[in-house]
């Protein structure tokens, strides 16, 4: 394993880490995404080493502070029913029940998706990485791939030497990185260049979020919780963590005014829960989201005599216990998993 920099950097060192399959689309992604969750639940539960111990399983309620959100939330629920996601709609005084440190005149209802939760991402992949090693795996950190020919990669290292590691396969992913990666080589990976799209080209940056975290606080935030403007969930520091404020895509990355966002998102949590207000934003983090194209998961060789295969793909928290599993069989076996076929690269038009 090689790393440009330690496990768990990049994207995922700046995720709201949300494991879910709450409103996504189409079927088959929203599919991928509940076996993301369930490969979460079933690792916690293993028995063989106690259980995996960051998936923190308790639940989200997504508060309706309106008539017209509520109608929304019950539209969806109905929907997530249908599929067989766990999904309840819950009345105002359920909501406050459930969040009893919930303080809010105006409260239509919500609903309460119980088998979802956050992942602690440095604890899981300090875990893995220490568990992959101790199995014999080699991990190189901080250095960085600049290119892949065949299956020789070569890297630069910490003391700025160039490095060759040959194997019989690789598995690139580097999330925004793999893009860079394959241009090196002569080739076209469909995923949105961070350093291109967004607010220089006129739309909202949706490829950037900002995450922020209170110092310690004993909220009483007993969910993860999701309202207009906001979503919040306990952190591994003790306090909260919070994300989604609809200013958070407004600005490019090297706009001062995304300094803002924090503030108005501890704001706009203190109008859900008071008690907030003896706390202040310690740490912020602005994540850059791994974008294929069309927004949804790749999993696939690269190459046609299969020397690399590629994963990249957005919800990669919720999807990483899945994939995990589905691309080493992949990889070893040769048989694709079938909640794999819709994400092939053959339906981008690249070259
Ligand atoms: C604000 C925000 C909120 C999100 N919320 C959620 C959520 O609630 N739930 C969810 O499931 N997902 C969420 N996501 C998405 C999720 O975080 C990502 O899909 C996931 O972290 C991607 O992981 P990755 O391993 O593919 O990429 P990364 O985490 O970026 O990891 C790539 C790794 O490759 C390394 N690397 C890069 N280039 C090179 C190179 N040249 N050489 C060597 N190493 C290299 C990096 O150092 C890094 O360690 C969110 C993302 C953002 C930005």
């Amino acid at each position: 394993m090689i790393d440009a920099a330690e496990a768990g950097a990049g994207t995922s060192a700046a995720t709201f880490a949300w494991v879910n399959s709450n409103n996504k689309t189409p079927v088959e992604y929203a599919d991928l995404n509940l076996l993301g969750l369930q490969a979460h639940e079933r690792a916690a539960r293993a028995a063989d080493h106690g259980g995996d111990r960051w998936f923190h399983q308790i639940g989200t309620v997504q508060i309706a502070q309106t008539d017209d959100e509520m109608l929304a939330i019950e539209r969806k629920v109905e929907k997530l029913i249908a599929n067989g996601y766990e999904a309840q709609l819950l009345t105002p005084d359920k909501v406050r029940e459930s969040e009893p440190a919930l303080s809010l005149d105006r409260l239509a209802g919500g609903a309460l998706y119980p088998k979802e939760g956050w992942i602690d991402v440095q604890t899981m992949c300090m875990t893995l990485i220490g568990r992959a090693i101790e199995a014999g795996t080699t991990f190189a950190p901080y250095e960085t791939v600049t290119d892949i020919q065949a299956t020789r990669v070569t890297t630069i290292t910490k003391d700025g030497s160039t490095r060759h590691h040959d194997g019989d396969v690789v598995i690139l992913a580097a999330g925004n990185g793999s893009k860079r990666i394959l241009a090196a080589g002569g080739m076209d990976f469909p995923t949105l260049d961070p350093a291109v799209h967004g607010v220089q080209a006129g739309t909202e940056n949706t490829g950037i979020g900002i995450i922020s975290t209170t110092g310690p606080i004993n909220s009483g935030i007993r969910h993860l919780v999701r309202a207009s403007g906001i979503a919040m969930r306990p952190a591994r520091n003790g306090g909260i963590t919070f994300a989604d404020h609809p200013t958070g895509g407004k600005w490019d990355l090297g706009d001062p005014r995304i300094w803002t966002v924090p503030a108005l998102l501890l704001e706009r949590a203190r109008e859900l829960y008071p008690v907030l207000k003896d706390t202040a934003t310690e740490n912020v983090s602005l994540g850059i989201r791994v974008l294929p194209e069309d927004g949804l998961t790749i999993a696939d060789w690269v190459t046609e005599n299969k020397s690399i295969y590629a994963v990249a793909t957005h919800s990669g928290v919720t999807l990483s216990a899945h994939l995990a599993g589905a691309v080493a069989e992949e990889v070893l076996t040769g048989n694709r998993h079938q909640s794999l076929n819709t994400f092939s690269l053959s339906r981008f038009a690249t070259t």
